[in-house]
Formats: C-alpha cells, sequence, structure tokens
C-alpha cells in the first residue's frame, strides 16, 4: 500500500475524471492521499475533499508564487481551517527562487511566520523550494531550535519534490524532518536517485506533485497518482531492494508525520 504524500488533485485538471483517477490509484495500491493548499482559496477546497473521500488528508498555507493572495485575514482563516480534523498539516509553504514572483525577503518573512503558526497548532509543515533549499534549510532549523517543543517526539515537517545535496538532507533528518521525491527521480539526466542511495529510506516519503512532474514513461501527460509505484519501483532498483519494501517504509513515514489514523 503506498500514500501519494503531496498531490493537488483539487485543480481543474481533475475536474471531470476524479473518480477515475482515484480508482486507477486504489488499483495501483495508492489508497490515500496528501492534499497541499496554495493559497485560502485551495485549502477550502482541499478541506472539500478531504471531507468527501475517506483516503483524502489536507494541508493549508501560502504557497510562495501565491504572496499576492496573502493578507492577515487570509492567514487568520488558513489558521481557523487548521482545526479541522482532516488537517494534517501547514503547506505548502516555503520559497522560491526560480520564479522569484515575490521578493526574497517576504518570501522569507511569510514563510517563516507559517512556520510560526506550525509551532503553535503544533502541527508539522510541508516546503516547498526552488533554488533555495539551503535558505529554507536555515529557516526552519532556526524555528526547530527556538521551538524544541514543537512536535515533540515526532516528525516536524517534509522538504517536498527535495532537490538538494546529501549532506543537507541528513541535516534535516537532524532537526525532525523528512524529505520526498516525486516523479523526476526517473529521468534518465536525474540525479536524486544517487541522493536515496546514500541517504537510504528512514527518511523519506514518495509523492508524484501531480498534475506536475510526470514520471518515466507518461512523462510530458498530466500525473496522477497512481504512477506512484514507478518512482517506488526507481527507488526499489537504486537500493536494490524490493518495492514492497519501499512501499511499507514511504507509508510508515507518511502516517508518522501525518499522524494518520489508518490501517497499515
Ligand atoms: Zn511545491
Ligand atoms: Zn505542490
Amino acid at each position: 500500500m503506498f500514500i501519494d504524500s503531496h498531490c493537488h488533485l483539487f485543480y481543474e485538471d481533475y475536474k471531470n475524471d476524479l473518480e477515475a483517477v482515484i480508482a486507477r490509484a486504489n488499483d495501483a495500491g495508492v489508497q490515500y492521499f496528501i492534499i497541499p493548499a496554495t493559497n485560502h482559496q485551495t485549502a477550502v477546497e482541499a478541506v472539500r475533499l478531504a471531507e468527501r473521500y475517506p483516503g483524502m488528508y489536507a494541508s493549508v498555507g501560502f504557497h510562495p508564487l501565491d504572496l499576492k493572495e496573502f493578507s492577515e485575514e487570509r492567514l487568520q482563516e488558513i489558521e481557523e481551517l487548521s482545526h479541522h480534523p482532516k488537517v494534517v498539516a501547514i503547506g505548502e509553504i516555503g520559497i522560491d527562487y526560480f520564479y522569484d514572483t515575490s521578493p526574497r525577503d517576504y518570501q522569507k518573512e511569510i514563510f517563516s511566520r507559517q512556520i510560526g503558526l506550525a509551532v503553535k497548532r503544533d502541527l508539522p509543515i510541508i516546503v516547498h523550494t526552488r533554488d533555495s533549499v539551503q535558505d529554507a534549510i536555515d529557516l526552519v532549523t532556526e524555528h526547530a531550535v527556538k521551538n524544541p517543543d514543537w512536535k515533540k517526539g515526532s516528525k516536524r515537517g517534509v522538504f517536498h519534490c527535495f532537490t538538494g545535496e546529501t549532506v543537507q538532507a541528513r541535516l534535516l533528518f537532524q532537526h525532525g524532518f523528512l524529505v520526498s521525491f516525486p516523479g523526476p527521480i526517473t529521468f534518465k539526466k536525474g540525479t536524486m536517485h544517487e541522493v536515496v542511495r546514500e541517504i537510504g529510506l528512514d527518511n523519506v516519503m514518495v509523492e508524484t506533485d501531480s498534475p506536475y512532474l510526470t514520471p518515466v514513461p507518461f512523462r510530458g501527460k498530466r500525473n496522477e497518482p497512481s504512477y506512484i509505484p514507478l518512482i517506488a519501483q526507481k527507488i526499489a532498483d537504486t537500493l536494490n531492494i524490493s518495492l514492497q519494501e519501499v512501499a511499507e517504509k514511504t507509508t510508515r513515514n507518511a502516517v508518522a508525520l501525518f499522524h494518520l489514523n489508518i490501517q497499515q
């Protein structure tokens, strides 16, 4: 059994065939889905999906590319939504220097405030980075050090679509963070499987980031959670272990991080 730890099933891309997408995922062994919002509107939609489907859980927060939508009132509403029983994290939050749609200092400030919200609510965070891994690591570790009681005895969050180096991953693990890997790990020119070879699976999850980042052999098409086993198979081949073992370990990590109350 697999968990897709990051998929945006609220997008228009799935408007016409969400039931079929879920059925294909279930057939592929993917039974649970974490749905991270990107702003207030999608937070409402993610929660709505989580209410409707027992296998779905929501995460709420402002994505660094969606900060035009940000306001104090909206943040307050995100906090209110975070009390919903099927909201399992604050996210996706972070910093993005690739598109640079908001000034870097502003991105860091809002990221920091949303980490503060996660600390206050004692929830884990889902972190987005692009060309900004080290700055994001600096910020989350600062909060972790300042707030030793934040998620004490459990994990504090995940760096999704992790693109950093092995030393950076290890630093994150020391502070209670995981990393997750999406479809590009299957690309011929990719190098992230080499990082996986070095860090093993103790702090790793799998994700599709649907509808983006579709794995081989469907690269270029819409992504969907039923492709999770393609990502897991690449990890299994890299570590020379069975697909079953990848499923068990990554599921166990997701269940522990998000405190999912499910049968494994
Ligand atoms: Zn992201
Ligand atoms: Zn995402």
